[in-house]
């Protein structure tokens, strides 16, 4: 049976860790020792990245030393054997992966999907810092239009999808949330769910694509109540959703 846990790193980041039969996999290790660490006497077989930040990668030099693993991810990331690029498909731990070219927090920027076989199949998002539980990463080298399109792509993924982002950024990205969306019932929902789990000091992740949906202003900006807060906040009338998006996505900057 396949189990995906979060082993935390630094303030914020987890690095997610796949294990099944034995077999072991991490994404996005910024650090090699909190990884060696939660292997213990196992070894590592291998290691997804998502995108070039030191956060997700500073730790692939020390782990591949140590265990002589393939590093998957994109091109632009030293230390990376196995380059992946949209459209891509391998298989990892028996399952199919498809890579999703996912750019605006930075170009290189990839989302991983695994499907698990079996008709009880509940597809898992690995995403990085492209799309957070509750809102999304901040646009560092992509344009709004590139971060906002790739968001759309996420969002198309089935309802169920499991979406494990690379951050604990949960709760101060649902007061803002609160902020772009004060009259949404379902969001005031997930705020008290996500208190009490960090209250107990439980990871708020993975969430689904159902719930991001559901709560996540960056996925809303074609709801009007959405686009109202923006046009506050800067947005002309009757824009579009990129700028929809764009203010948000600023506004959340400052926020
Ligand atoms: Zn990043």
């Amino acid at each position: 049976m396949l189990t995906i846990s979060p082993i935390p790193a630094f303030s914020d980041n987890y690095i997610w860790h796949l294990a099944q039969d034995g077999e072991h996999w991490v994404v996005d290790p910024g650090d090699a020792a909190p990884v060696i660490k939660a292997l213990g006497d196992a070894a590592l077989n291998g290691i997804l990245i998502t995108h070039h930040h030191l956060d997700h990668t500073g730790g692939i030099a020390e782990l591949v030393k140590r265990y002589q693993c393939p590093v998957y991810g994109p091109e632009s990331v030293d230390g990376v054997t196995h380059p992946l690029k949209d459209g891509d498909q391998f298989r990892l731990l028996g399952a199919p992966v498809r890579v999703m070219a996912v750019p605006g927090h930075t170009l290189d920027h990839l989302a991983l999907l695994m499907e698990e076989p079996g008709a009880e199949a509940t597809p898992h998002l690995f995403c990085g810092d492209t799309l957070f539980a509750g809102g999304c990463g901040r646009l560092f080298e992509g344009s709004p239009a590139q971060m906002y399109d790739s968001l759309r792509r996420l969002s198309d993924l089935p309802p169920e999808t499991q979406v494990y982002c690379a951050h604990e950024y949960t709760r101060a990205n649902l007061r803002f949330a609160e902020a772009a969306e004060p009259g949404n019932a379902v969001l005031q929902n997930r705020i008290s769910q996500v208190d009490n789990l960090r209250a107990g000091d439980q990871p708020s992740l993975p969430s689904t694509i159902g719930e991001e949906l559901a709560t996540n202003p960056f996925l809303r900006c074609h709801i009007p109540a959405v686009a109202r807060r923006a046009a506050s906040h800067g947005a002309a009338d009757n824009c579009d959703e990129v700028e929809v998006f764009a203010t948000l996505r600023k506004w959340k900057d400052n926020f």
